[in-house]
């Protein structure tokens, strides 16, 4: 089967979050397992050239026709991790995707709605796929040009898929902005179709996805269930209640190659569970994690005097994070004894500059290291180097830095929902499930509650460094990886062939 991903993001070239892992890890698994996997994704002045190997422009002028005007595009093409990955190159002066970021513009509908048209005609016209797999509101009105492709042009579509990634983002805009990619406003905004729920001014661009897509997915069976029943579905809950035949969660995995303590290039020491052996059973580290420990001490300016847990959190700084608890952690985990080290940045500038004020306030405290930016490296130093890492999101569509640090033998402290309920249990309070790995979590989003499972935590850390060795070494053993979750999709693939071969 070959498969076509149409995306925002992919890692580790052009990356903001989640999304950009899940592209990345899902289709280097059904690549491996011998099903084609390309992706296509903007050709953004921002991407991590190093990462490309192979760069070349396959097309020079390839053309698109949008807001009545036919424009040229160069469609670049290389490999990323074994993926064969092409790059949309609009010849159009807004200079679409030269803006230094991914998202964040004032025409982000507009370049977006550019990107889903380009890459439908360009796959149409020059791939031979099987199945498109598209990924939140930036691709999701790929499906309704491919219905109108198929019903009105009659041309043979293969099946689209569907993956919202988190219903926060839904792409709300005016109704006649669809207009620019060929479709008529009159057939689409309309209260049982395209027009939003919440703001009935506008047309909602995610809504066109889960109406004229063939199946849709969320990332975990938990966050499925709270979209079609509670307010966490942002006002998408009736559609999806509607749909519910054709909507189901599938947990996403991590790229266990890439996310690996053992050969990880931006680790100044490796380690693995078999290193474990070489350490006394009854210290809490193991070797290569507590070098990994020292480096992000040096690096965040944390003192290393005395034996403290580093609580890490690395996460978009947003209302979704749980940015009151994590603010709230900050004195709290000092306060008990730790030290905390944050990597984070907001697209929120209220968030950003308090959290710089915060940064600001704390620059002299030995215990604390805040840095607010994206960078790879320093992420992979912290899932690494700190002992816990929490999780305080208010919902949480899957979450995969939970996972990432337990990769690392970094227990993770969750709240209860969504994916995090789903790949986490308490270790003092729920039975094991074999599905799901162990750390701490808590229900209430309140500091309280926090407080307590990070009180539970650092009590287990200092006075058991048997069992929280032990801890350590079954989260590093958990298979996270895309294995289970790659066949799921792979199921799901097959039933929508077979659907439409029929
Ligand atoms: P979301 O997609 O909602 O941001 P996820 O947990 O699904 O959350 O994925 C977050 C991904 O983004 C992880 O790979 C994490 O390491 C990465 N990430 C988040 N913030 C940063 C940052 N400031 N610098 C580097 N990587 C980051």
């Amino acid at each position: 089967m070959r498969i076509i991903h149409i995306s925002a993001e992919i890692a580790p070239v052009a990356k903001e979050g989640g999304l950009g892992d899940v592209v990345y890890g899902l289709s280097r698994e059904t690549n491996k397992r011998g099903h084609p996997t390309s992706i296509i994704i903007p050709f953004y002045d921002i991407l991590e050239i190093e990462e490309l190997e192979d760069l070349f422009c396959s097309f020079q002028n390839f053309p698109v026709k949008f807001a009545g005007q036919q424009w040229n595009n160069r469609i670049w093409t290389a490999t990323v991790g074994n993926l064969k990955v092409y790059f949309i190159d609009p010849d159009h002066p807004a200079r679409f995707f030269s803006r230094g970021t991914i998202y964040g513009c004032h025409d982000d509908v507009e370049r977006f709605l550019y990107f889903s048209k380009a890459s439908l005609d360009f796959s149409l016209a020059k791939m031979d796929a099987d199945l498109i797999h598209l990924h939140d509101w930036p691709t999701a009105i790929i499906g309704a040009l491919a219905n109108e492709e198929k019903t009105v042009h009659k041309k043979e579509i293969p099946p689209i898929l569907l993956t919202i990634h988190n219903m926060d983002y839904q792409g709300r805009c005016a109704p006649w902005e669809i207009n620019k990619i060929g479709l008529d406003p009159q057939n689409y905004y309309l209260p049982d179709l395209m027009q939003d729920s919440l703001y009935p001014e506008a047309l909602n661009l995610l809504r066109g996805g889960i109406i004229y897509s063939q199946a849709v997915t969320t990332v975990s069976p938990s966050y499925c269930k709270e979209t079609r029943e509670t307010y966490i579905g942002e006002g998408l809950e009736e559609l999806l209640k509607g749909r519910q035949e054709k909507y189901s969660g599938i947990i996403n995995g991590i790229d266990f190659d890439y996310w690996n303590p053992k050969t990880d290039k931006h680790l100044p020491s490796h380690y693995s569970t078999e290193t474990a052996q070489k350490f006394v059973s009854a210290h809490h580290s193991i070797e290569g994690k507590k070098q990994a420990k020292m480096a992000l001490q040096e690096r965040l300016k944390l003192d290393p005097s005395e034996p403290r847990p580093i609580i890490g959190v690395v996460s978009r700084l947003v209302p979704q994070k749980g940015v009151h608890i994590i603010l709230h952690a900050i004195r709290s985990v000092v306060e008990k004894g730790g030290q905390f080290a944050l990597l984070g940045s907001s697209q929120n500038s209220e968030i950003q500059q308090h959290f710089e004020q915060i940064q600001r306030e704390c620059a002299c405290n030995p215990h604390i290291g805040l840095n607010l930016k994206h960078e790879e490296r320093l992420a992979h130093m912290i899932f690494a180097g700190s002992d816990i890492f929490i999780v305080p999101s208010n919902f949480e569509p899957c979450g995969l830095t939970q996972m990432i640090a337990l990769r690392y033998g970094t227990i993770p402290i969750v709240r209860k929902t969504g994916g995090l309920k789903d790949t986490i249990y308490d270790r003092d309070n729920d039975s094991p499930e074999e599905e799901k790995a162990a750390g701490f979590t808590f229900e209430d989003p309140t500091p309280e509650a926090f407080d307590q499972a990070l009180g539970r935590a650092i009590g287990l850390w200092r006075n058991h460094p048997g069992e929280w060795r032990k801890l350590m070494l079954q989260g590093m053993n958990h298979d996270y990886s895309w294995k289970k979750p790659a066949q799921e999709y792979l199921q799901l693939y097959n039933s929508l062939l077979s659907v439409f071969l029929s």
